[in-house]
């Protein structure tokens, strides 16, 4: 199947005027995904999510935080170890005994931040910008002296006065040539207009590559990140299946796919979605909700009638992207709202074959069935029913013993 039949383009595109983008993705399921409440990855774990992270084009990973535990810098170590494609990369807070960390465990990026928020100076450092914009600068020059390359991350950058933002990352770029400054919408306050011009103001002035980090508060980290995207930002961070602090980060699947259908970015093995979601959800006891886009299990399944009946001629009808693109599977369902050209199809499609009179008479049992439970029939349950619908007609009365419980 070619690449333009696996999804439909969103040619509303064409008609608006935004850069290419130029990006990459920093995938932080193992730090920002682990902080989920009541996740707790194993090694075997984070090196099964590294390992598909890697073989799916995802440029950088980042693995953990090394000072949490030794335990935890002993994985971090590891999968800078493994001879990735992607580059590994560790969180720092602004002391030198986390750079430390950092470097025992030989990561190529380290991600040294902190907060410059009045909220965040006030409330959890008890200390002033200048005092705090003074330890980053400490922490981050003995990074460079020992050979780290540095992301300096501004926490809570979303709520930090703009021109604070920009002197801070000024200062980076030009004292210590900082590889990346980070904005952090660490409370999720931001939508796609404000984080365009927060995004746009740091473009402006900084040469420095930008990274977004967005949470899902308001449910708008997806959004958020594609819009950094579009006003410059280079590295997009993200999680699988979007877990994360409270509600979670942008996730990785939606990112992917939204970079493939609506920006034509298609080097990423986005067949693997499917897959690594699955794993993420069982390593960290946490299930997509089925209305999930890409990954949920409702993602590519059809009832109504009117869309399995167009479904069986052409799925791009009722679905923007085929769920091979993403290793995922369509599931036609038996239920309430099903019609006969719909019934027809799906039965068809599982070795069956109705006359006329057999196919109503199964239309009119699927509706009693589903009515009755307040649930869509499996097709086990539905076998039996074609089974019934025709010893009935060939007998010319309804059967009536045997009853289908769903
Ligand atoms: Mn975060």
């Amino acid at each position: 199947m070619s690449e333009s039949e696996q999804y439909s383009r969103n040619t509303l595109m064409d008609y608006i005027d935004y850069r290419p983008l130029d990006i990459e993705i920093c995938d932080v399921t193992l730090r920002d995904g682990e902080q989920t409440p009541g996740v707790v990855f194993t090694r075997e774990h984070k090196l099964a999510i590294a390992n598909r992270l890697n073989s799916m084009g995802v440029e950088v990973i980042e693995a953990g935080f090394p000072v949490v535990s030794a335990n935890e810098k002993e994985i971090v170590k590891e999968i800078a170890a493994q001879g990735y494609n992607s580059r590994i990369c560790c969180l720092s807070r602004a002391v030198r005994g986390d750079v430390d960390a950092a470097l025992d465990c030989d990561v190529d990026i380290v991600s040294i931040f902190i907060a410059m928020s009045d909220m965040h100076l006030k409330y959890k450092y008890h200390r002033s910008f200048e005092e705090m914009l003074g330890c980053a600068k400490e922490t981050i020059e003995y990074a460079t002296d020992h050979g780290l390359k540095v992301r300096f991350a501004a926490e809570d950058a979303s709520r930090t006065p703009i021109d604070r933002l920009k002197q801070a990352f000024l200062e980076m770029e030009k004292e210590y040539k900082v590889q990346y400054v980070s904005l952090a919408d660490t409370v999720g306050i931001l939508n796609p207009t404000t984080t365009h011009y927060l995004v746009s103001e740091i473009y402006k002035t900084v040469n420095t590559s930008i990274c977004i980090h967005c949470h899902d508060d308001l449910g708008m980290a997806t959004a958020n990140t594609l819009a950094a995207a579009e006003a410059g930002a280079k590295q997009l961070h993200t999680t699988v299946n979007g877990i994360g602090e409270r509600a979670g980060n942008a996730s990785l699947e939606e990112v992917l796919v939204a970079l493939r259908v609506q920006y034509g970015i298609d080097r990423y093995d986005t067949t693997r979605l499917t897959e690594l979601s699955q794993l993420v959800s069982k390593y960290s006891g946490i299930t997509p909700s089925v209305n999930k886009a890409v990954v949920g299990q409702n993602a590519f399944t059809h009832e109504s009638g009117i869309h399995v009946a167009a479904i069986l001629e052409e799925p791009r009808t009722y679905e923007l992207f085929l769920p091979e693109m993403v290793g995922g599977k369509r599931n036609l369902v038996v239920g309430k709202h099903t019609g006969t050209k719909a019934l027809k199809g799906i039965i068809n499609s599982i070795g069956f074959c109705l006359e006329r009179d057999e196919l109503c008479a199964l239309i009119d049992k699927v509706k009693v069935c589903t009515e009755e439970k307040h649930k869509s029939i499996s097709r086990e349950q539905l076998e039996k029913l074609i089974t019934q619908v025709r010893q009935e007609t060939k007998t010319g009365k309804p059967e009536g013993e045997e009853k289908v419980s769903i």
